[in-house]
């Protein structure tokens, strides 16, 4: 396993590389769990070599403590990709090597999936992923690049910019990684207490309440059983439930047989938000 922490090095590793090498890349914030890996690992199932980038964005975040607080775990990341069989490049710049002077996005019009839900409670952190992934797959320039249903909107985001931008690179949605008790593998459950991530299962529990009752509940009762659910649990505070349309992201006010939906959910456990969802249809 090679690490890089400058994109020229990395560019050159990768052009030295045969020609019909296939290139998978998964980016990364770091502070690395299964759920990370079981993307790494269908990369590598898929591809010669597989670049995965480990880099908190600054420009994503639109909390400046978040940032701060953001877990970073370099040498335990560096463990287990090397515990990885297969051919793995490991990306990990600091932020001058892909911001210069200023350390600012690009304004992305998304076709309004920027709009809905993670766009509406964290102002421009959408502009911030479309910089980052756009600067990311210009560099690495892989085949495929994996990304996590786990940030759902996220990943249609990043099939719009690959669109727009025209970037010839196919990029893979993978399922959600679970903890034993159902909580979405994520970065920040690090930053939760024992009993925090007790209670978190909550988010998990609801959804999957939601999922069993869609097919014969209206979409205003799902609404006012979630807010109660939350309501009755003093430890984690609900930001946003959406049952959404899958391919454009709105809310759905009620539902159509040819279309599919998922519910989203964001809550806090103290300071820490948590993001999960589930397809329903
Ligand atoms: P992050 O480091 O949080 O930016 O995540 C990097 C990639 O891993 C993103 O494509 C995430 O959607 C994906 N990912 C994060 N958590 C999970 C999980 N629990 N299961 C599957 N993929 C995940």
């Amino acid at each position: 396993m090679v690490i890089h922490t400058q994109k020229e090095t990395l560019v050159q590793a990768l052009s030295s590389t045969a020609n019909n090498d296939k290139i998978g890349f998964v980016p990364t914030m770091g502070a690395l769990h299964e759920g990370h890996i079981s993307l790494v690992k269908k990369a590598l199932s898929e591809n010669d070599l597989v670049v995965v980038s480990i880099f908190v964005n600054p420009t994503q975040f639109n909390n400046t403590a978040d940032l701060a607080k953001y877990p970073r775990t370099p040498k335990d990341d560096i463990s287990l990709l090397k515990n990885l069989k297969g051919d793995v490049i490991v990306y990990l710049p600091e932020v001058s090597d892909l911001y210069d002077d200023s350390v600012s996005a690009k304004k992305y019009n998304f076709g309004g999936l920027e709009n809905e839900m993670e766009g509406k409670h964290r102002k421009g952190h959408f502009d911030g992923v479309g910089t980052i992934v756009s600067k990311l797959l210009r560099i690495v320039k892989p085949d495929t690049a994996y990304f996590g249903e786990k940030d759902f909107q996220q990943l249609q985001i990043v099939k719009n910019l690959v669109s727009i931008e025209k970037l010839p690179v196919k990029i893979v949605g993978c399922p959600i990684l679970r903890e034993k008790n159902g909580l979405a593998m994520s970065s920040r459950n690090k930053r939760l207490s024992a009993k925090q991530f007790g209670e978190a299962t909550i988010i998990y529990k609801t959804l999957n309440e939601v999922r069993e009752k869609f097919s014969f509940t209206p979409i205003n009762d799902l609404n006012a059983m979630v807010a109660e659910r939350f309501l009755q649990n003093p430890h984690l505070n609900l930001e946003y439930f959406e049952i959404a349309n899958e391919k454009t992201l709105k809310t759905a006010k009620r539902k159509s047989k040819d279309s599919k939906y998922r519910a989203f959910i964001a809550a806090f456990a103290g300071e820490i938000r948590l993001i999960d969802n589930m397809p329903l249809n």
